[in-house]
């Protein structure tokens, strides 16, 4: 891989840290030329990925508060997209934008395929990284502020209306939780973080037990962090973005609740609008712009394209 330090997202106003040799660290880099990827050759996976590329956006002008996400969505600058490794990259003037999914920043690669979850099953509760599965298998691990939607998030993907409640559970809302898909992958449920109702010794201290997991575990191949799209940026949020880049830790920020409308209370402002907003806000943490992707557990909005982006970026660390 060329230069890949370079290419690592590093939080400017920070140290730099070296990043641990455990992590994989190939969402970063956009590299070599491969034959172009072409979405009709992949069957039966065909009708989804085409189904889940971005639309043409129509004139936001015309554009009503209700039109679907990804078509009132303005088009992304190309160095604003994220493109995975071994992705063709059209020479100057050609367009990536035709590969992006929709409501999100992720140019499709070759590697997506596979992205059906067929069968899902809790394996186990561990209160340490030690404890956790040791077959190898990789894993990505979900992650946000208490009430995000989570579990609904959860639940959504794995088509199953009260698999994440487990991990609710007394006993078990502090562990790291494992949930294996189609007997191949791994679905991690963190414990969520900021609940300030929760009392003080119940509350998640993540610097002491989710930094461990993140830096230590060989097999998490990306955190997907969960971030309300309905209200405005919180500090806890963002500091949890500026550590898992100036750490160098893979991740994908997933906006939930993109389905609720402006609401005064909330500033007022539209889920894109929240979205936009922390992007700016995270934007000068990191070299390179982080995927992201919105989604809607009540509408389902964005679940294949989290698999299919869990899935290429699986593939991907498989063959690497
Ligand atoms: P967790 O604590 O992060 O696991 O959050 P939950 O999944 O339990 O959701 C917290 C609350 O947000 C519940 O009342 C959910 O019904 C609601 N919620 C979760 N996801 C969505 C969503 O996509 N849209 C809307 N409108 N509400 C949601």
């Amino acid at each position: 891989m060329v230069a890949v330090q370079s290419l690592l997202p590093r939080l400017l106003h920070l140290p730099i840290f070296l990043p641990k040799p455990t992590i994989p660290l190939f969402f970063l880099n956009p590299s070599s030329a491969k034959p172009p990827f072409n979405p009709s050759s992949s069957r039966p996976f065909a009708a989804l990925l085409r189904s889940a590329l971005v639309a043409p956006p129509p004139s936001l002008e015309d554009a009503g508060d209700d039109l679907p996400l990804a078509a009132a969505a303005p088009q992304i600058p190309a160095d604003r997209l994220f493109v995975p490794p071994e992705t063709d990259v059209p020479s100057a003037g050609g367009d990536l934008s035709a590969r992006v999914l929709k409501g999100s920043n992720i140019v499709l690669s070759k590697y997506a395929r596979d992205a059906q979850v067929v069968q899902a099953e809790f394996v186990k509760s561990s209160v340490t990284t030690e404890d956790c599965p040791s077959d190898g298998l990789p894993e990505f691990a979900l992650v946000g502020r208490s009430n995000v939607g989570k579990s609904a998030l959860l639940n959504s993907l794995v088509r199953r209306k009260r698999l994440a409640l487990i991990s609710k559970k007394p006993g078990k809302t502090q562990c790291i939780n494992h949930f294996r898909i189609n007997d191949s992958w791994y679905l991690v449920d963190l414990p969520g973080y900021g609940y300030a109702a929760a009392p003080q010794e119940l509350r998640t201290d993540w610097n002491k037990f989710t930094k461990n997991y993140f830096l230590n575990r060989s097999t998490l191949v990306g955190v997907f962090l969960l971030i309300d799209a309905s209200i405005p940026a919180k500090k806890i949020d963002l500091e949890y973005a500026s550590w898992l880049g100036q750490n160098q830790v893979p991740m994908t920020l997933v906006f939930t609740k993109c389905d609720k409308r402006k609401k005064k209370k909330n500033g007022g402002k539209r889920p894109e609008e929240n979205v936009q907003d922390f992007q700016e806000l995270i934007r000068g943490f990191f070299d390179t712009a982080p995927p992201w992707i919105m989604t809607s557990s009540v509408t389902n909005l964005g679940r294949d394209e989290v698999l299919l982006h869990m899935a290429q970026l699986r593939n991907y660390w498989l063959k690497h």
